[in-house]
């Protein structure tokens, strides 16, 4: 696949997205393998083979033609976007996963999720990943049933004694169910997708005409992205695109769903103070001030992040947490 050089936004479909620079595939995966060797500090691995192998693995893997991808954000509905919007396969994240905890048991959205959840439903789960939300959903409903790309992570939650599907492809290929859900929920799936929209075609063809579609996404307003920092595994191969609110409604629209809500996770006041305080340099010189015990920087620091916090000059006043969820329905 080349990069375009008006590339479409492929969440509204317009042209005119600003480029916002490249990013190199072998940068990143040194990066994620850097991190799977983090992982390993403390224990008795080899942190400095591991990383070897999983950089070995994930180049091979993946090799990406043109060993770079181009960012864009788009100017209607400021979603960013890779070009191209070319995922790796199965194998790539089997090893990314493999190297790095990347699947939390528990997330805020599906607290969100579950409380919409009765007796009656029937719940599908795109990218169940290894089931955790999967077996919370399962002791509430009639039914629940996971769709992975994972044949691996299928089988394991299969072994739990749930029911799942490998899908192949973009999407819905290869999955049939016996009947139509009337929940479905797609965790941390839109942002790997190379063509988002085959999202909203899956639920379209395998939700009942009142089904309810629950996306969750990184928010826009995690504090790393308020502050412009850059997060390896929130940009390609890892994530093709990083939504917005608009953005998420535009691709909706366009593929006849209605945007009913969008929440954010909330930022807990602890986090919000440890997230102003690690990014001052007062509070960083406190830290690293090295004549003094350890647990009186540490607790001195603490103070300053505090009284920043509480004297409220920083831009975390927006921040939330990991997540936003939307949720969707069809239009009539
Ligand atoms: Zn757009």
């Amino acid at each position: 696949m080349n990069a375009a050089a008006d590339p479409a936004c492929p969440a509204c479909g317009q042209l005119g997205a600003a480029a916002l620079g490249s990013v190199s595939v072998p940068t990143q995966h040194a990066a994620y393998a850097q991190r799977a060797a983090q992982e390993r500090v403390g224990t008795r691995a080899d942190a400095a083979g591991l990383a070897s192998d999983t950089l070995a693995a994930l180049a091979q893997a993946h090799p990406a033609p043109l060993g770079r991808y181009t960012m864009h954000r788009c100017p209607h509905c400021a979603l960013e976007f890779a070009d191209p919007m070319l995922a790796p396969p199965p194998a790539w994240y089997g090893t990314l996963y493999e190297a790095l905890p990347l699947y939390p048991a528990e997330r805020w959205e599906y607290g969100q999720v579950l409380r919409a959840l009765g007796p009656p439903d029937t719940v599908l789960d795109h990218g169940c990943g290894s089931g955790h939300f999967l077996g919370l959903a399962a002791g509430r409903v009639r039914r629940a049933i996971g769709i992975d790309f994972s044949p691996a992570g299928v089988a394991a939650v299969q072994q739990r004694g749930l029911e799942a599907h490998v899908a192949t492809g973009g999407a819905a290929e290869g999955v049939a169910l016996s009947e139509p859900a009337s929940h479905i929920t797609a965790f941390h799936v839109l942002e790997h997708l190379p063509r988002p929209a085959a999202l909203f075609e899956l639920a379209r063809a395998l939700g009942t005409p009142a089904v309810q579609l629950w996306v969750a996404v990184p928010s826009d307003r995690r504090p790393d992205r308020l502050c412009g920092e850059s997060d390896d595994l929130d940009a390609p191969p890892h994530h093709l695109t990083r939504w917005t609110p608009r953005a998420l409604q535009a691709l909706g629209e366009r593929q006849g769903w209605q945007l009913r809500s969008l929440h954010h996770e909330p930022l807990p006041w602890r986090q919000c103070v440890w997230e102003v305080g690690r990014r001052n340099r007062a509070v960083a010189a406190l830290l690293a001030a090295s004549p003094w015990p350890r647990p009186l920087r540490r607790g001195l620091a603490r103070l300053a992040a505090l009284g920043l916090w509480a004297w409220g000059r920083h831009p975390m006043d927006q921040a939330s947490g990991f997540s936003m969820l939307a949720r969707y329905t069809l239009n009539r």
